[in-house]
């Protein structure tokens, strides 16, 4: 028997049939533990019920409501897979809900950034395209580096998926971030560049931001993301991220396997394959990578012997090694993208060496800052402020002069 309910459900109030994880109470070791077991539950079922549709910000042709499950009878052969191992099923979904969002959003940078072109082309103020001022050129070639970076991750990643033997969930959760940040990133610089018009409901900019806003909320938020991907996914699925779990409980045994790990994950799985013999005119960006790359690993170890089991709860730390993660498999699969066209002579290929190089370069400065400030960083400040201002309930300075 089911009972209990869930909000925000896309498609809730006209799919059919809904994949429902749901608490099971199960025998273990004399005792009774809850364990996550998944069913397919049908609108027909009696008791089950969906809500109104909300009213959301954005993406508006999709239908979101709430479910309710009162007192379900879910017949036994709608049980996905085994009972107690639904977690295990949610996170493959997820895996590939991730990408699929992300190329989603891959699809919205390169729309966006054509229509951002086509303005700054057409658009003239002063005498000239707004196009031709730098201040533009530099939003069109960051909207550009990103989108390249993003559509490379994709492919790479889609890539690792269609092998169907290997884990992939931590290149599909970098791909997640990475990409719903460029495209808020690409949104916001289009609008812009769009000027008033921009704001206006008679032009596309509007509900390209508000459509592009939920990708950083749902399917895991952008913080929830970068907590599983510097720590490794420790509840996650396969059988190498449950020893990452078990060693994060008892970080001196499992010390070897942890410290190498954030590094050692992407260079391993991914680099070793593919960036033995990188074509000479990626020279520079390679070597970049392998700095990053090195610089993830040391500063992983450090994390750990400094905090031990507390790494868990040190998110200013979690979130620079996960944005070091993210930008050094950004790396690798640009790299991968370009090495392969230029061992093809590809035509064009100058191009995309160029975004390549462009987005590398960046790309490594953001992980040396990000590593550097493991050290140096101002994270007991922003704690206190933050405390202050939860004491203080909000701002409190403005007549104090
Ligand atoms: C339009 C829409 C469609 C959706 N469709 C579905 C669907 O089909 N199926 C489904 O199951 N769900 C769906 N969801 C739910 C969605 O996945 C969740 O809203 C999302 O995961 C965030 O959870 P929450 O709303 O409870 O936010 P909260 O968990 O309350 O988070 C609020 C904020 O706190 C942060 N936060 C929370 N915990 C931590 C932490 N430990 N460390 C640091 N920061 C933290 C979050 O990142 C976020 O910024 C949908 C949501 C929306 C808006």
């Amino acid at each position: 028997t089911l009972n209990g309910g869930k909000i925000w459900i896309t498609n809730g109030g006209i799919a059919d049939v809904f994949t429902v994880f749901a608490k099971t109470p199960m025998a273990a070791g004399g005792a009774q533990q809850d364990k996550i077991s998944a069913f397919l539950v049908e609108r027909s079922f009696k008791g089950f019920s969906s809500g109104k549709p909300e009213e959301k910000l954005g993406i508006h042709g999709s239908n979101t409501t709430a479910l309710n499950f009162d007192n379900i009878a879910v017949p036994v052969e709608n049980m996905l897979g085994q009972m107690g191992k639904g977690f295990k099923i949610a996170m493959e979904i997820l895996n590939t809900g991730r990408l699929g969002l992300a190329s989603g959003c891959v699809g919205g940078c390169k729309a966006l950034l054509t229509k951002a072109a086509e303005h700054a082309k057409n658009r003239k103020q002063f005498g000239k395209a707004i196009g031709q001022f730098e201040m533009i050129q530099e939003k069109i070639a960051r909207m550009a580096a990103d989108t390249y970076a993003a559509d490379s991750m994709v492919y790479l990643t889609t890539a690792l998926a269609d092998r169907k033997d290997i884990d992939y969930s931590l290149e599909s959760a970098a791909c997640k971030v990475f990409v719903s940040d460029a495209l808020w990133r690409v949104v916001n610089e289009a609008m812009q560049i769009a000027g008033g018009i921009g704001y206006s409901r008679e032009y596309p900019y509007e509900q390209a931001m508000r459509d592009a806003r939920i990708n950083l909320i749902f399917e895991g938020t952008n913080e929830i993301l970068r907590a599983f991907l510097a720590l490794a996914g420790m509840e996650g699925p396969g059988e190498y991220l449950k020893k990452i779990g078990k060693a994060l409980r008892d970080p001196i045994k499992g010390f070897g396997l942890l410290t190498g790990y954030a590094a050692s994950k992407v260079k391993d799985t991914v680099a070793h394959d593919h960036l033995t013999g990188v074509h000479p005119k990626l020279h520079d960006a390679v070597e970049r990578f392998n700095e990053s790359a090195k610089g993830l690993h040391q500063a992983t170890e450090q994390a750990l012997i400094k905090h031990g089991k507390g790494i868990i709860l040190k998110q200013f730390d979690q979130r620079r090694l996960a944005d070091v993660v993210i930008d050094t498999y950004a790396m690798v699969a640009v790299i991968a993208r370009v090495d392969t066209l230029l061992k093809k002579n590809h035509a064009g290929v100058e191009q995309d060496l160029l975004l390549a190089n462009t987005f590398v370069e960046d790309a490594w400065r953001r992980a040396r800052r990000n590593l550097r400030q493991m050290d140096k960083n101002l994270d007991g400040e922003r704690k206190k402020i933050a405390e202050m201002i939860y004491d203080l309930n909000g701002y409190r300075w403005s007549t104090n002069v």
